[in-house]
This record gives C-alpha cells, sequence and structure tokens, in this order.
C-alpha cells in the first residue's frame, strides 16, 4: 500500500464520522504516561508528534513488563470477535504499515504473514470455516495446498498435507526494539523519558488532577495515561478507579541467532514460532489461537527451566528441523495485562476525567491506532467511535 493511500484511508477516519467533537475542547498542558512499554510508547510518540508536552515515567526500563517477553505477532485473526474487535485490530495492523514509513529501519518489523494449520480432520474443517467468515469480513486470508505451502516456507516439514491457513498481511516485529524506536522518535518530538521512576501517588486535592508522586519526586501534570501493563489496577485505584484485570501467563523459548529459515509466523500444532530480524527462533507455548484450539485443556504453563525450554524447541523441531541445531539461550515467562472480559480498556474515565487508562492484550498489534486515537481523544478533547466498546465504566 503507497503513503497516500494509507494517509487517505487514516484521514478518512479522522474526519469522517468516527470521531465525536465536544462543544468545548479542553487544552492539556503537561501529559505525563506512566509506562514505558508498546502502549505508552505509542501514546507519548502520538502526543509528542502532535507538539504535546509529554513526559513518560517508566518504573524499571523501556519495554520492562509485558512487552520484552511478547511473542509480538501482529494480527487480526480468528480469536479477534466480534467484528468491531477484529476491525480494530485489523486497522492496527494497517497502522504499523505507516509507523513503518515513519520510522523507517528503526521499526524491526517483517511482514509476509503466518501460516497455520492443524493435523487433525475435526480442527482443519474449523479452520477452513473461519477462513470463509473471515474473508466474508474482507481479510486478506486464504487457503494454501502443500506444494503451495511448501513454495512458502521450504524449511517447515508438516505431518499432515492437509491445507493451511495463509494470512499474508499479518506480521511479526522485534517488541523491545519497537519500544525503544518509539521512544527514541517521542524524544526526538520533545518528549521527556525518565526511569527508573516509579509513579506513586496522584495529586487530586484540587478536584481535577496537578500531579503526580514519584520516587524520583514531584512532577506537574493536568493529565495521566496510565499504561502500566499488569500494575495499571494498582495506579488506577489511586484515582479511585476500578480496572479488573486477569491473570494470563505465558511462556517463550528463546535461542541464539541462527540461519535464517522461516520468514513468515509458523503456527503449528502445538508451537507457534517466529525467527527475527537476527536469526533468533522464538517458541511460544500456550499462546492462545491455534495451539489453545488444538489442546484447550493444556494448563498455561510458568515453568522457566531450562528443561522446559528444550521441550518447548523439541516440540518446535518437529516442524522446523533447523531448530534443532539452534541453542537455547532462554526461557522468559510474562503476564498479558488481560482485563478481565479479554477486551481492552481504553479512555478517559467518566469518573476521574484527567485519568485516561490504556490496557490491553494484543497490545503489540495495537499499539500503532490506539496511540494514535488515544493522542487524539487527549489532545482534541473527542470520545473516537471505534474506542467506545472498550470504555472502563463497562464494569460498573
Ligand atoms: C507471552 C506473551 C505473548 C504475547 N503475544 C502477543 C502477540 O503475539 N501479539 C500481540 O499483539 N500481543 C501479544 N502479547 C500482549 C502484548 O505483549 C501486550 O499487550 C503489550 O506488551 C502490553 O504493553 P503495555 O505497554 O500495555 O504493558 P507493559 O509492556 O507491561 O508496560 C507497562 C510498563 O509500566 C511500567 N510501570 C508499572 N507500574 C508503574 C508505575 N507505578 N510507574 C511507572 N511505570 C510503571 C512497567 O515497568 C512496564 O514497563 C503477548 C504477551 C505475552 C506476555
Amino acid at each position: 500500500m503507497h503513503r497516500r493511500q494509507l494517509l487517505q484511508l487514516f484521514g478518512g477516519l479522522a474526519v469522517g464520522g468516527l470521531a465525536r467533537l465536544r462543544a468545548q475542547p479542553r487544552t492539556r498542558r503537561r501529559i505525563v504516561v506512566a509506562g514505558g512499554g508498546i502502549i505508552g510508547a505509542s501514546i507519548a510518540y502520538h502526543l509528542a508528534r502532535r507538539g504535546a508536552s509529554v513526559r513518560v515515567l517508566e518504573k524499571t526500563a523501556p519495554a520492562a513488563g509485558a512487552t520484552q517477553n511478547s511473542f509480538a505477532w501482529i494480527n487480526a485473526g480468528f480469536s479477534k470477535r466480534p467484528r468491531e474487535y477484529y476491525r480494530l485490530n485489523h486497522l492496527s495492523m494497517l497502522a504499523y504499515r505507516q509507523l513503518a514509513l515513519d520510522l523507517g529501519d528503526d521499526l524491526p518489523v517483517q511482514w509476509g504473514g503466518s501460516l497455520a494449520w492443524s493435523d487433525r480432520a475435526e480442527a482443519t474443517a474449523r479452520l477452513e470455516r473461519q477462513v470463509r467468515a473471515r474473508q466474508a469480513w474482507g481479510y486478506p486470508v486464504h487457503l494454501v495446498d502443500d506444494a503451495e505451502f511448501r513454495r512458502l516456507e521450504p524449511g517447515v516439514v508438516r505431518a499432515t498435507a492437509s491445507p493451511a491457513v495463509h494470512a499474508t498481511e499479518e506480521g511479526n516485529v522485534d517488541p523491545v526494539a519497537a519500544t525503544l524506536a518509539l521512544l527514541a522518535a517521542a524524544e526526538a518530538a520533545g518528549a521527556e523519558v525518565e526511569y527508573p521512576c516509579e509513579i506513586t501517588g496522584l495529586d487530586l486535592s484540587a478536584g481535577g488532577l496537578t500531579g503526580v508522586t514519584t520516587t524520583q519526586g514531584p512532577f506537574e501534570a493536568d493529565a495521566l495515561v496510565i499504561a502500566a501493563g499488569v500494575a495499571t489496577p494498582r495506579l488506577a485505584a489511586l484515582a479511585g478507579l476500578d480496572v479488573p484485570l486477569k491473570e494470563s501467563p505465558g511462556l517463550l523459548a528463546h535461542t541464539d541467532p541462527a540461519d535464517r529459515s522461516v520468514g513468515r509466523v509458523v503456527l503449528a500444532p502445538g508451537a507457534h514460532v517466529k525467527q527475527k530480524h537476527n536469526g533468533r527462533f522464538v517458541v511460544g507455548a500456550g499462546l492462545g489461537e491455534t495451539a489453545v484450539a488444538d489442546n484447550p485443556d493444556e494448563a498455561p504453563p510458568t515453568d522457566t527451566s531450562a528443561e522446559r525450554g528444550r521441550r518447548m524447541l523439541e516440540a518446535a523441531a518437529r516442524v522446523i528441523p533447523a531448530i534443532a541445531g539452534a541453542t537455547l539461550d532462554r526461557v522468559t515467562l510474562g503476564f498479558r495485562p488481560l482485563p478481565r472480559d479479554n477486551y481492552p480498556v481504553v479512555g478517559f474515565a467518566e469518573r476521574q476525567p484527567d485519568v485516561y487508562l490504556a490496557v490491553m492484550h494484543s497490545g503489540m498489534t495495537l499499539a500503532p491506532l490506539v496511540g494514535r486515537l488515544a493522542a487524539q481523544e487527549i489532545l482534541d478533547d473527542v470520545r473516537v467511535d471505534l474506542l467506545e466498546p472498550y470504555r472502563v465504566e463497562r464494569f460498573g
């Protein structure tokens, strides 16, 4: 897609009736973003390039939370339901293309799509039905036969000749490098990024927000964006807000760099695999989507031992033989910032109009669009229709 088409698409979103204007736009002068993960970084970037005064306060280091432990598959796949949530994810996939134009090589994103299949007839039939349903929504996904599969990914071995699902516009990204690139671009546009700096209190004594207290002293603020991942409920509680999350651990095994053998995200029965720009394989277990659909009773793993990592690599090597020759580097355990009903929480809280919440799973996919729309809501004092289903007030 060309730059002009993208600008038309997103320009169309902004003026085409998706944003509802309030009568009296409110000016926010000093915006503090709590959290330097992919979501805080994207919001800060979009705020700063609009000329806002932004300060990112990060408790540990950029990307230190869920982001660094993410598989970082960019997708609007079958788990993205209902249609409005699918659409949010799909628009964000397109927003990544724009971000890649803006940040250039600093954004380590790999396109080429994903390939998924099952070796069980019943699951294959379900995948085929899901493909038909997504095609009817206009998603670029289709079935490929075994010969085409082998042409696309000659380094992948399948125990079946059943058709596979090729979602052609999906991608994957290096989550830490992407976060650093967004923060660097935010800083270049005037934002300040401080770490380690933990927000410990909010000054709401004057009726609205006037500042935050931190381990590095106080900072003035008239708006606070809480993008603190799984720590969001704790920060939100300081403002009297309840943001219910549920626990969702996920393991990844990472290898040392190896020769390139796959270009796409490979969603095999029992193992999700990608190979990063630098040659490292990343293997996921219990990530949801195909793996869970094929093993619905499998408990989420939390064991980060080298033994567990080796077993994950063995499962992956049955599909990508090159992994058998790769060395396990480490096993990471991450916790998805997953709201109780699985959908994002985004937007100003009605009870605390200076506090903007941004917590979600699939944040690696959603960051480009959510960052841009959040900046629009904060700076233009509008409510973007696309985000209406995701307000915190739905929890009552
Ligand atoms: C195993 C796993 C696999 C995943 N796979 C995918 C995938 O394939 N595709 C996808 O789209 N998404 C995926 N996700 C989800 C995605 O990674 C997350 O949605 C995303 O990283 C969330 O980013 P965040 O910035 O909201 O949170 P985080 O990255 O957790 O960042 C929050 C930051 O806030 C900081 N913080 C906390 N408290 C404070 C405080 N009081 N003051 C200041 N700073 C504070 C933390 O230190 C942290 O750096 C996966 C997640 C996991 C764990």
